[in-house]
């Protein structure tokens, strides 16, 4: 496969695109690539604005124990590009909280917004002309093109439905193998007052801020339980030992009138575990990443450059 991006993609100028995937990687590589003058259609199977990875992300915005040392060099530009890019938004969406993992401190971190993020980006590229077709389910890239028509190009960024999509073109591309990782959840618990003004990392336990009196939580133990017993996560499923974990790191009392919501998803990434991005066949090229909260808006911009004959190092690595 080729080991940068093919040069026939050049001058996005008055190409037609259609970006398969309005989640955190999707929305942004639509609205970058709108932006340079591309007519793009963001198409994806559920409604805009939402989706179930950026629902049950933790949404922590960070560069800790990503290996090797270019993909942690990556995940630290993606977090300066958050701080940056909602900075200057009209809809600001990077909560820079700070992070403490077991009593260290991280100032740069934070975590995202993803409703907001995303519709930043939604917002973005309806301005620069794109259209959004959601509720729109494709089965394939040819049932795709016969929905919307002809295309220059095709950017997948369909997370966890990435490899089913593609398998037809690019059926050598062992990476593409699979593009679905292990399930992970979020619950988000309402309580009247609570202590957590940082993200916080303690032994598995990952707790934070999650605005209007809410903080978020995910537990890596809880979850690998559930996965060894085959159990899907949920309030009943989750909860109990939840609460127990919080109560045991935090030395804080969670009240008892807490409302609590879980919401669960599986972690989208390459057969290997890494990012994939660029070109797997002429006209179809692919966008896949774990930790895509934090790179979405770094990867957002590098991708609409590649694509414009504009190939940055930082994407070598990650090719298909
Ligand atoms: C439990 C959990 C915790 C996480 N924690 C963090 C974290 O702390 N920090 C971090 O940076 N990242 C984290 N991540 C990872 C991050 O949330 C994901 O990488 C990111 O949300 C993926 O975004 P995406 O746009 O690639 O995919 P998605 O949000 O999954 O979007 C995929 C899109 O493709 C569309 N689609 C798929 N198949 C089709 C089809 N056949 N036809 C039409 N449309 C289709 C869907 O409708 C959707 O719009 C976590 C993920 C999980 C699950």
């Amino acid at each position: 496969m080729t080991s940068t991006a093919r040069r026939d993609h050049a001058a996005l100028a008055r190409r037609r695109v259609v970006v398969v995937g309005a989640g955190v990687v999707g929305a942004c590589v639509a609205a970058r690539i709108a932006e340079r003058g591309a007519d793009v259609v963001l198409l994806a199977a559920e409604p805009a604005g939402s989706t179930e990875a950026s629902r049950a992300s933790f949404a922590w915005v960070n560069d800790h124990g990503k290996e090797p040392a270019s993909y942690r060099r990556l995940n630290a530009d993606g977090r300066r590009r958050h701080a940056e890019r909602s900075a200057a938004h009209d809809i600001p969406w990077f909560i820079r909280t700070g992070a403490e993992i077991d009593g260290v401190l991280y100032p740069d971190d934070g975590y995202v917004d993803t409703a907001a993020f995303l519709a930043a980006q939604l917002a973005d590229l309806r301005s620069a002309g794109g259209t959004v077709r959601d509720a729109t389910p494709v089965a394939s890239l040819e049932h795709l093109r016969g929905l919307v028509g002809p295309a220059d190009l095709i950017v997948v960024a369909a997370g966890t439905g990435t490899a089913a999509l593609v398998a037809a073109v690019s059926p050598r591309v062992q990476r593409l193998s699979s593009s679905a990782g292990d399930d992970g959840f979020l619950a988000r618990i309402e309580v009247d007052g609570h202590p957590i003004d940082r993200i916080r990392s303690v032994a598995g336990l990952q707790v934070r801020p999650d605005g209007d009196g809410r903080i978020a939580a995910q537990s890596l133990r809880i979850e690998a339980d559930l996965r060894d017993a085959g159990v899907t996560a949920s309030v009943d499923t989750v909860w109990p030992a939840l609460r127990d974990e919080i109560e045991h790191a935090l030395g804080w009392r969670v009240p008892a009138a807490a409302r609590v919501r879980v919401d669960h998803a599986a972690r989208p990434h390459a057969a290997d575990g890494m990012p994939l991005v660029g070109a797997v066949a002429d006209d179809v090229y692919v966008a896949l990443t774990h930790s895509g909260v934090t790179l979405a808006p770094l990867l957002g911009e590098l991708i609409a450059r590649d694509l414009d004959g504009d190939a940055d190092p930082r994407l070598v690595p990650l090719r298909p």
